[in-house]
């Protein structure tokens, strides 16, 4: 071999860990002295140490030498070795390692390569610790070792944008970059590599411009704040930060939560990321109360924060649905406020303003002239496909469901039912509807998210949905019957000034408790009855509890938050609050002015107009 075929490399500035490769001969520079060796830099940012076993002549900083690589260590640290050659070609290395964007990196298993982005969750497990990094295209996870259970990368922090370079491996079937280094980005390189990743996250969060399911001119109003909703998921999904869906827990607010759980956690999937990301990052639970509770945002901030310390994760995005719109809420956003957790509103209850500016964004028919008949599972469904088109032939039967388990009167319901007639008469939608209810009474504050996906038949199991839905249907209609035979006899009518007809249930002494069908459902119930006994009159029933009273109405337009907030003024001492729709909804008081508060609500209804 001739002495003038050897090669020796200049490490380009730009080069980084990925360029430099074992065995090879690089020209470096004496950078300083320990007592085991000397460090000697291949370029500005990288370099590496020659033991003091290695070394070949006494040298003093800034000297030019020829080193050889021995070898690139796991964590990074380079191994050198001092080399003598008289006669040697020098040839540039440029850099090969410019970033990947992670959606490329499926192409690079078995490669070493470098990507930039911002960290969204640092985990420390009983092995590595896993850094997962976004940039504008993906979510990657990265592992990194120092010893099994301790942090690897101290300094590197939540939300820093950092540079990887490490080998890309395939583990469990999942991409994963084993990190050889990880270095934080200041200054000018950090600026520009978050300007970038905004950019392109910008873009990549803006929904389709896809045609809504059915024509509805109130919807087509809504569409803009729709958007903007799909938007705010979208990027959620894509910043890896969690998203929890908070929904009423009747039928209508589990299909309108379970419609976005669809599109959430398949965009979670595409995006990558863990295996069992679409559990950790996406939350749905129910709320018991037709509101965000206080006892609801302590659990969310509790398992919030608690994830926050342990796991490493970004505090959640907020999706309320077929609640979150009236000042009952607002005790929540306040305690909310305080973590700056951002909130988005999809509910169709009459709004308060007054909620507006805790929230990011609020979907509500009333804002454009529509009114409660547009269900929450209708605008929850559209705003899913919004936020990822491919789900819809799982879920475009959901707004229906939704529609008749809501009792809308609107013309989009019988829209949603004629989508998907072929496949679901009105009578399966009702069904379906009544099993919803029902099994969230046993569910209690579970979401029940596999039970619900048979229920709703999308999870590719027909034959059990089928089995399923008539199984709980019987149950819940056994369980109504009996109800309904225990309390019907008991039913007090009354005649209103107004021409329609009252009937009061009290529900505490002639009915069954704490079971199915509960005191709202039961009202429900023997309203439909009633309606049906007396064709052509407007119909209020009253379901009366010992401190509260459930109002359903048929054909009497009374305002039932309007009534609620005069009641609370005109009875000192009542203790008076609720809320609900213009014609269904509940009121609470104190037990002892029972009395007095019925009389004044029944005034109140007494002078409601009555419209057919
Ligand atoms: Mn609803």
């Amino acid at each position: 071999m001739q002495q003038d075929d050897i090669l020796v490399f200049r490490l380009g500035a730009t080069c980084d860990l990925a360029d430099v490769e074992e065995q090879s001969i690089y020209v470096g520079k004496v950078q300083g002295f320990a007592n085991f060796g000397m460090f000697v830099q291949l370029n500005e940012r990288i370099k590496g140490l020659v033991h003091k076993s290695n070394m070949k002549m006494e040298h003093k900083e800034k000297d030019t030498i020829l080193v050889k690589v021995r070898q690139i260590r796991p964590n990074g640290n380079i191994d050198l070795e001092e080399v003598q050659i008289q006669v040697y070609q020098v040839q540039n290395v440029d850099r090969k390692s410019t970033t990947v964007p992670i959606a490329d990196l499926v192409n690079r298993v078995g490669k070493t390569v470098a990507i930039e982005g911002e960290v969204a969750q640092i985990k420390q497990t009983s092995g590595p610790t896993i850094f997962t990094i976004i940039d504008e295209s993906g979510t990657q996870n990265v592992a990194a070792f120092v010893e099994a259970g301790v942090r690897a990368y101290p300094e590197v922090e939540l939300n820093d944008l950092v540079k990887v370079v490490g080998e890309v491996m395939k583990r469990n079937n999942q991409l994963q970059i084993e990190a050889d280094a990880i270095a934080t980005l200041e200054g000018d390189d950090a600026t520009t590599v978050r300007v970038r990743i905004e950019k392109s996250l910008d873009a990549r969060s803006e929904p389709e411009n896809i045609p809504l399911l059915v024509r509805s001119d109130v919807m087509e109003r809504l569409r803009p704040e729709m958007k903007k909703i799909a938007k705010i998921v979208r990027r959620a999904v894509f910043t890896a930060q969690p998203i929890i869906i908070r929904h009423h827990a009747d039928a209508d607010g589990i299909c309108s939560a379970v419609a976005i759980e669809q599109a959430v956690v398949a965009l979670i999937r595409e995006s990558g990321g863990d295996f069992d990301a679409d559990y950790y990052l996406f939350k749905r639970a129910p709320s018991k109360a037709p509101f965000y509770e206080i006892e609801d945002i302590t659990r969310d901030l509790d398992f919030s924060l608690k994830d926050h310390v342990r796991f490493g994760q970004k505090m959640p995005l907020v999706v309320l649905t077929d609640n979150g719109s009236t000042e009952e809420d607002e005790p929540s956003y306040k305690i909310a406020s305080v973590y700056d957790i951002p909130f988005v509103v999809i509910d169709h209850h009459h709004p308060d303003a007054t909620i507006d500016k805790y929230l990011l964004a609020h979907v509500n028919p009333y804002h454009v002239g529509g009114d409660f008949g547009i269900t929450a599972g209708m605008l929850g469904t559209e705003i899913a496909r919004l936020i990822n088109p491919g789900v819809e032939p799982l879920i475009r039967h959901l707004p229906a469901v939704a529609g008749v388990g809501d009792r809308s009167e609107a013309p989009e319901r019988a829209l949603y039912l004629a989508l998907v007639n072929d496949q679901y008469s009105e009578d399966m939608c009702k069904n379906i509807a009544l099993a919803l209810d029902y099994e969230q009474f046993w569910l209690r504050f579970n979401d029940g998210r596999e039970i619900v996906k048979d229920i709703l038949n999308i999870s590719g199991k027909p034959d059990r949905h089928a089995k399923l839905v008539a199984l709980l249907v019987e149950g819940a209609n056994t369980m109504i019957e009996d109800q309904m035979s225990a309390c019907m006899p008991h039913v007090v009518p009354r005649d209103l000034s107004n021409g329609a007809k009252l009937f009061l249930i009290d529900v505490e002494i002639h009915a069954h408790k704490f079971t199915f069908p509960p005191p709202g459902k039961t009202s429900g119930e023997v309203h439909d009855r009633l309606c049906k006994a007396n064709p052509g009159a407007p119909v209020v029933t009253i379901g009366i509890g010992p401190d509260f009273a459930v109002l359903r109405s048929r054909w009497v337009l009374m305002n039932i938050p309007k009534m609620v907030r005069e009641l609370h003024i005109e009875i000192p001492g009542g203790g008076i609050s609720g809320g609900g729709h213009l014609v269904v909804g509940s009121i609470k008081f104190v037990e002892g002015m029972r009395e007095t508060v019925l009389e004044a609500l029944i005034n109140k209804i007494g002078g409601a107009q009555v419209q057919k």
